[in-house]
């Protein structure tokens, strides 16, 4: 058993969307389908033309935090959404009633709707496919050209993610939220 999570050098990210085209691919996903799963968000260019502060502009990586403490577990009335035994938020779509309770719940917009099953879907950081195979990486790490996604065991205090995380100064999304997200964005 692990307890999974992901930091992300995000300042590195070119936005060359490899890591979507990757994750579609790996897991299934329609392509061409907007913020299914991971996307890549870009902050806003600061200032006025001709004084464009283009230094501000920042491509923010993101997906599923896998929450901790998860709003969207919480709303669930069927338990379809749960924590795996890694701590991977899951969605068991058998028991999914479409409700849209979680979609609702989840601060970061990490949920869709799946037109072909019509359940919710979202990130699974690969169970299902790469690290069922006994992969050690997800699909977008694996693809990144500017390895901006480390993925891993928090638990392990020998995991590259561990030791990324003690030595390098990070932060959370809506941290203030007390969701407790298992993404952290490298400084
Ligand atoms: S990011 Fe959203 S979908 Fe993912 S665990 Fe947190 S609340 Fe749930
Ligand atoms: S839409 Fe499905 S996963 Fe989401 S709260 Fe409703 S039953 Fe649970």
């Amino acid at each position: 058993m692990a307890r999974y999570g992901m930091a992300l050098d995000y300042k590195n990210c070119i936005n060359c969307k490899a890591c979507e085209v990757a994750c579609k691919e790996e897991n299934g996903v329609l392509l061409g389908a907007d913020k299914h799963r991971i996307w890549v968000g870009v902050n806003e260019v600061e200032g006025e033309w001709p004084l464009l502060d283009i230094v501000s502009s920042t491509f923010l990586p993101s997906q599923c935090q896998h929450c901790d403490n998860a709003p969207c577990q919480e709303v669930c009335p069927t338990h379809a959404t749960y924590y795996d035994e890694n701590g991977v938020v899951r969605v068991d779509s058998n028991k999914c009633i479409l409700c849209s309770y979680c979609m609702n719940a989840c601060p970061y917009d990490a949920r869709y709707v799946d037109d072909r099953t019509m359940t919710v879907d979202k990130c699974t950081f690969c169970s299902d496919t790469r690290l069922a195979r006994g992969e050690t990486t997800t699909a977008c790490q694996n693809t990144c050209p500017t390895k901006v996604r480390t993925f891993g065991d928090l638990d392990d205090p020998e995991s590259e993610i561990s030791i990324l995380l003690k030595t390098r100064e990070h932060f959370s999304l809506k941290s203030h939220l007390g969701t407790k997200p298992k993404l952290f964005y490298l400084t």
